[in-house]
């Protein structure tokens, strides 16, 4: 079932800079879609497009079954440090709002559910950078979304960490079952992670092409 239908799209920005020309992408319920490319060829753009945090120059976006909930979650984990992973957690649900007794049971689910059950109370410097992005991976994932676009969110992370993230997430991914579309630069990570990836070209912008990756993908 076709979640987000991506066509020609382009954006441009005011110095004249073309981030993204003409790029194409369908994005299927359920599965978890890489996106890879080098740094600068767009993979940002596009997933800033498809949040709807930037409207497209040209081309289209299309829900065929309606906009759905998204998560996103930077390669900055932002978490605001006058509260604990708990508060930062709940806030989504906050800004909905829902019951303080309420959002703080689902925001406890979703922390241990990133494998942070006892750290409610943790303040985000005293965490690692690794537990930190579990904290913005549970905020991100908090309200159920359907969608979760992730932008490079282990690029910061020594190789130790992320690889251990990276089972983590496709094990989450795995009890969930979220349609994930993951941006990253690394070739690795794309196909531990993905059923499918779409490579972008650096230069114009575009998905060159897309592989399939057969089941049972390869786990360490
Ligand atoms: P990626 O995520 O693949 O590294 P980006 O989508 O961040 O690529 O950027 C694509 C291109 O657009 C780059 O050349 C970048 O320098 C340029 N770019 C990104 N954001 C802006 C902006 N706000 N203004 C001007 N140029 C930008
Ligand atoms: P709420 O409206 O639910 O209080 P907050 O984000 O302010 O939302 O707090 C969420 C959780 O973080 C609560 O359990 C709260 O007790 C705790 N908390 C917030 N600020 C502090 C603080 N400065 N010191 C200790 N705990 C805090």
């Amino acid at each position: 079932m076709l979640l987000v239908r991506v066509r020609d799209v382009s954006r441009v920005f005011a110095n004249g800079v073309e981030a993204l020309g003409g790029a194409s992408l369908d994005i299927a319920a359920g599965e978890f879609l890489s996106v890879l490319g080098p740094s600068g060829c767009g993979k940002s753009t596009l997933l800033r497009l498809i949040a709807g945090l930037a409207e497209p120059n040209a081309g289209t976006i299309d829900w065929p079954q309606g906009r759905p909930d998204i998560g996103f979650v930077f390669q900055e984990p932002t978490l605001m440090p006058w509260t604990t992973a708990l508060g930062n957690v709940a806030l989504p649900l906050k800004l909905r709002g829902v019951a303080r007794s309420e959002r703080e049971a689902r925001a406890a689910e979703a922390l241990a559910g990133v494998g942070l059950k006892g750290f409610e109370k943790s303040f985000s410097r005293e965490l690692s950078g690794g537990m930190k992005m579990r904290v913005s991976i549970a905020r991100a994932l908090v309200t159920a979304p359907r969608l979760l676009l992730m932008d490079e969110p282990f690029a910061a992370l020594d190789e130790i960490t992320r690889r251990k993230l990276n089972t983590d997430l496709l094990d989450l991914w795995e009890r969930t079952r979220f349609t994930a579309v993951f941006v990253t630069h690394s070739v690795f990570e794309s196909v531990f992670l993905s059923q499918r990836i779409a490579v972008m070209s650096a230069r114009p912008g575009r998905v060159r092409s897309e592989l399939a990756i057969p089941a049972p993908y390869p786990r360490t």
